[in-house]
């Protein structure tokens, strides 16, 4: 085990998996060895500080799901979600392509050695430097929902191939709709599609995002009739060149997603019956490719006590991979590890006992709290909180808050097969 990235340079060609078993990659080792895993990795730290666990095995696994569920879906993932390095560099191992949305996400993704045309410029409204930037290094596909955005891209990047974004009405159906943010309404894709026609761009094809965590499928099916719709009016316009249908994101790797593929699967064999050149469809995970595969492991190191209460701190916290607390506590799960070398008689005596106990983050904001009114076994300095699922929209959008730089906590690699 290595507190390292994956440093790896060609992969234009993809790499056989074997490529990402090295020596510093545990391999074949069960979900319950995680925890052992864990105590060696703090054992041998010489301060106790917070790690992640990145566990390559179940990106591979999600690989495959998303090949059985969706065949002909290209998976673009979005980097915003997790740019972890050696994430990234498995994903484009296994054949993955990359949402960009920013120069600085851009120029990641082709330091990884991943061709330009494997990356869509996946954000609607751009600033002029960042065009500018993506026509330099050839990354020749973006989406749009804005005339002004139509004069940008003719001056800056007439090159550039186009995906009108629409809105989806999702208020009810994702736990974090975009399109109040996002998206033509339907009254301005006509005029759009017509302004960019005569700027002499190229519009490839329709992009949406159903919003974050769809709960229901249908939302899929509904969206894709939405962008069937546009690709018909764009043919009335003359406008022959549509071929794109971007279904975005808002995928979690859970039961809804097989029967998302389903929905999805056959929304687009319809659209195929009926349209005149070949479809080619793409789509934005986030979500799906990130939660699942990191766990964060976090050392306590204060304590208080206060009656039956216990407060303990840890180093991590709301202004760090815990932000997205401040909106949904639903993905919260965590175990604490209890190192018994400092367990002392009345912990030993107290075995068993659960004390109400909050979790606060290191900073001095007293709404940097991660964990109220759970039961918890007596913890100790140093005794370990595990936190699972703690890939998405975590440490991507961690700061420095305070002094604590939760952005450069380490991750170790694991190679996990559950089968
Ligand atoms: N694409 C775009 C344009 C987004 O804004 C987002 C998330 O905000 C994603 C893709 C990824 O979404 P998710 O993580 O829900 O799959």
């Amino acid at each position: 085990i290595m507190s390292s990235t994956l440093t790896t340079t060609t992969l234009e060609a993809p790499l056989p998996a074997s490529t990402l078993k090295g020596n510093d990659i545990i391999h074949n080792i069960s979900r319950d060895r995680l925890m052992d895993l864990i105590h060696s990795i703090s054992e041998n730290q010489e301060t106790p500080q917070p790690f992640y666990l990145l566990d390559l095995g179940t990106v591979e696994r999600l690989m495959h799901s998303w090949k059985h569920s969706l065949p002909t879906t290209k998976p673009f993932y979005a980097v915003k979600c997790n740019p972890n390095p050696a994430l990234l560099a498995a994903l484009a191992l296994l054949g993955a392509n990359f949402d960009c949305a920013s120069q600085a996400e851009i120029e990641t993704i082709l330091g990884l050695g991943v061709s330009p045309d494997r990356i869509l410029y996946a954000n609607p409204c751009k600033a002029v430097s960042h065009i500018k930037y993506a026509a330099s290094v050839g990354v020749n596909l973006t989406t749009f929902d804005s005339k002004g955005e139509i004069e940008k891209i003719k001056q800056w990047h007439p090159k550039c191939a186009l995906l009108l974004r629409i809105k989806i009405a999702n208020d009810h159906t994702s736990w974090r709709p975009l399109g109040t943010k996002f998206g033509a309404l339907s009254d301005e894709i006509l005029p759009l599609l017509s302004e960019a026609h005569l700027s002499g761009l190229k519009v490839e094809g329709v992009s949406f995002h159903v919003g974050s965590k769809a709960s229901d499928s249908a939302i899929y099916r509904d969206a894709i009739a939405a962008a069937r719709d546009v690709f018909e009016a764009a043919s009335k316009l003359g406008m022959p060149s549509m071929q794109v249908l971007n279904i975005g994101g808002g995928f979690k790797d859970n039961s809804l997603f097989s029967e998302i593929g389903k929905t999805v699967n056959e929304a687009i064999k319809d659209m195929e019956a009926a349209a005149t050149a070949p479809l080619s469809v793409m789509a934005e995970p986030g979500r799906f490719f990130a939660e699942t595969v990191f766990t964060l492991v976090t050392n306590v190191f204060g304590k208080r006590v206060r009656g039956d209460r216990r407060e303990y701190w840890i180093e991590n916290g709301i202004y760090g991979a815990f932000n997205p607390t401040a909106y949904d506590r639903s993905f919260m799960a965590f175990k604490p590890l209890l190192l018994s070398d400092h367990r002392s008689k009345e912990d030993e005596d107290s075995c068993g006992m659960l004390w109400p106990s909050t979790i606060f983050g290191p900073t001095c904001d007293a709404m940097d709290v991660v964990a109220t009114d759970c039961k918890l076994p007596e913890l100790q300095v140093n005794d370990l909180v595990v936190f699972y699922n703690m890939g998405a929209y975590t440490a991507s959008a961690g700061t420095k808050f305070n002094g604590f730089d939760t952005l450069s906590t380490p991750t170790h690699l694991a190679y996990t097969r559950l089968s």
